[in-house]
């Protein structure tokens, strides 16, 4: 069998919207016996909210364990203790993580700081948080993507604030994301292997693929890439252009 792990944002969707093929080209894979994982660094939902977000777009039934998001590294990563979390994102974030079972403090009292993305940044806070990460308190963010693409246009990403973080302390932030060590840690603990990596970033999905030696498939459909894209493999204009290098 032959098992493939997909970007989503900017591979599969654009915002709410299914890229052009994507429909079809899935359907046929999943005909073909092809084991598809969805691999995302978006946090804003939850992996179940995607699993139903995917079930509404492709119109067939998505298995949660197959969506793999840096939340569910983050709920195995303290799978066996409850820790004391500052959280710097949305309110949703803030739900996932009281749901795996772990405190939200304010920042003085938290074992962890935990950096996702906000609509709106506020400052005061990024310079509270640098203050106590200069001060020696553990810090993770959920991805360390600048841009993420939505229908219209690229907006900023969780990564824009980790890197005023990184270049104001001179310091590297662990994330929870791809293609970081934890993310990876996690795939190999799952057994996951993938033959093919398929995604719009550079920086993330391709350095991701090339870590876990996979084949990796560049498509053109999502965001700006500033590394070089002949770092991948195979280079498409879109998901359903990978058809027939998998099948
Ligand atoms: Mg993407």
């Amino acid at each position: 069998m032959i098992t493939i792990a997909t970007d989503l944002d900017g591979t599969i969707y654009k915002g709410t919207e299914l890229i052009d093929g994507v429909k079809e080209s899935y359907k046929y894979l999943i005909k073909n016996n092809v084991d598809i994982f969805f691999i995302t660094n978006n946090s804003s939902q939850t992996p179940y909210e995607i699993k139903e977000k995917l079930e509404n777009l492709l119109s067939l039934e998505v298995e949660l364990s197959k969506i793999i998001t840096p939340l569910n590294i983050l709920e195995s990563l303290f799978a066996d203790q409850t820790i004391k979390i500052f959280v710097y994102g949305s309110s949703n974030l803030k739900k996932f993580v009281k749901s795996i079972n772990q405190k939200i403090t304010n920042i003085d009292q938290a074992d962890l700081i935990l950096i996702g993305r906000k609509n709106k940044n506020e400052i005061s806070k990024i310079n509270l948080m640098k203050d106590f990460i200069q001060n020696g308190k553990d810090v993770l963010c959920l991805n360390k993507d600048l841009t993420f693409p939505s229908e219209n246009e690229d907006l900023p990403g969780n990564g824009a604030v980790v890197k005023m973080i990184e270049d104001d302390l001179h310091i590297n932030i662990d994330s929870l994301g791809k293609p970081d060590k934890y993310y990876i840690q996690y795939c190999r603990a799952k057994n996951f292997n993938f033959d093919y990596v398929i995604g719009d970033r550079v920086d993330t999905d391709i350095f991701f693929g090339k870590k876990i030696k996979s084949k990796t498939i560049l498509v053109e459909s999502g965001v700006k890439n500033f590394e070089s894209t002949d770092l991948a493999d195979i280079k498409l204009k879109s998901f359903s252009e990978s058809v027939p290098f998998i099948i």
